[in-house]
Order: structure tokens, then C-alpha cells, then sequence
């Protein structure tokens, strides 16, 4: 579509004097003589690219992606980074030896070992049931990162604007 090409109408194949025109026919976008345009508008065959009820449609997945950040449920929390030194410390002022937190914890003591060494972190799962045998903290809640979905610039841009950028960014 650069300056000097010509375009030829995808209805009726003839080359497009002025300006083209686009349009979602029968769910397709094509590029269309003003002719075919009005003619299809008209008949209520296409719709305008800019405001595409029938494009949602066809792309419900990209439709229904919100803005909003979509990972905040994921995981709420994080495991503090010292969480070897808690639960030794913790475990030890219990006097409880690796086997016996091990069994407390229903993992094996050789994961125990190398979870307070620090080689394997636990998953939030256990750690929380680490919190509640040793009576520690080990979850923090996670910060929101800036890596999530970028939202749309404030002030106007419309849900029609967001798919056309997000199609083009494709
Ligand atoms: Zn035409």
C-alpha cells in the first residue's frame, strides 16, 4: 500500500483510482474500490475495519484478552530468600533433627537437606506447610513486576484502537 502502488479491488478486480477503501466482508478484511465499498455497505454485507463487531468474533482469544495484568493470581506470594537459615534455625530451636521435621513435613529427608541448604526451593505449598510445623515466615507477598501486560495509554484510545494496534504489532 505504499505511495505509487496500485491496488487493485479484491470484489470486482479493477485498479483502485483514489482512495481505497477497507472492509470486513463475510469476515474477511479486504481492500475495496469505493464502488464495491458503498455497494457492500450498503447491502450490509461488510463492515468498517475501525469498529468490527464481526472481527471479535472471529478472534475470541485476542478479543477477550483484557489490559488488565492476567499473572496477579498465579502467585501471590514468594519464598523469602533466606528461607534456609529460618528453617534450620527454626528447627533447631525445636531440637528436631532433619528426619524428624522430614516426617513432620511428609518429604524426604534428603529434600529437606536440600532445601536448608539453600539447592532447592520449596514450593509454596510446602512452604507454607513449613510455616505452620516450624511456626516461621517464609512467604512474602509478591510485588507487581512491570513485565505484565503494558496497558493501554491513558486518555481514548477505544477497544476498536487496542485490537487494531495489537493486530498490527502481529
Ligand atoms: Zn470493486
Amino acid at each position: 500500500m505504499s505511495r505509487g502502488q496500485e491496488l487493485y479491488c479484491e470484489m470486482c478486480g479493477s485498479r483502485i483510482v483514489g482512495r481505497p477503501y477497507r472492509a470486513v466482508v463475510d469476515g474477511v478484511e479486504m481492500i475495496l474500490c469505493a464502488s464495491c465499498y458503498l455497494k457492500l455497505m450498503r447491502s450490509g454485507r461488510a463492515q468498517p475495519v475501525r469498529e468490527t463487531p464481526k472481527r471479535v468474533g472471529v478472534e475470541p482469544r485476542r478479543a477477550r484478552r483484557s489490559p488488565r495484568p492476567r499473572r496477579v493470581s498465579l502467585e501471590l506470594y514468594d519464598i523469602v530468600e533466606d528461607y534456609p537459615e529460618r528453617i534450620r534455625e527454626a528447627r533447631e530451636a525445636k531440637g528436631w533433627s532433619l528426619k524428624t521435621l522430614a516426617q513432620k513435613l511428609r518429604i524426604s529427608e534428603a529434600m529437606l537437606r536440600k532445601i536448608e541448604s539453600g539447592k532447592m526451593k520449596p514450593s509454596i505449598d510446602l512452604a507454607r506447610r513449613i510455616e505452620k510445623v516450624l511456626k516461621i515466615k517464609l512467604l512474602v507477598p509478591t510485588e507487581l513486576e512491570e513485565d505484565y501486560e503494558t496497558p493501554p495509554p491513558e486518555g481514548g484510545l477505544t477497544l476498536g484502537d487496542v485490537v487494531i494496534v495489537r493486530r498490527d504489532e502481529d
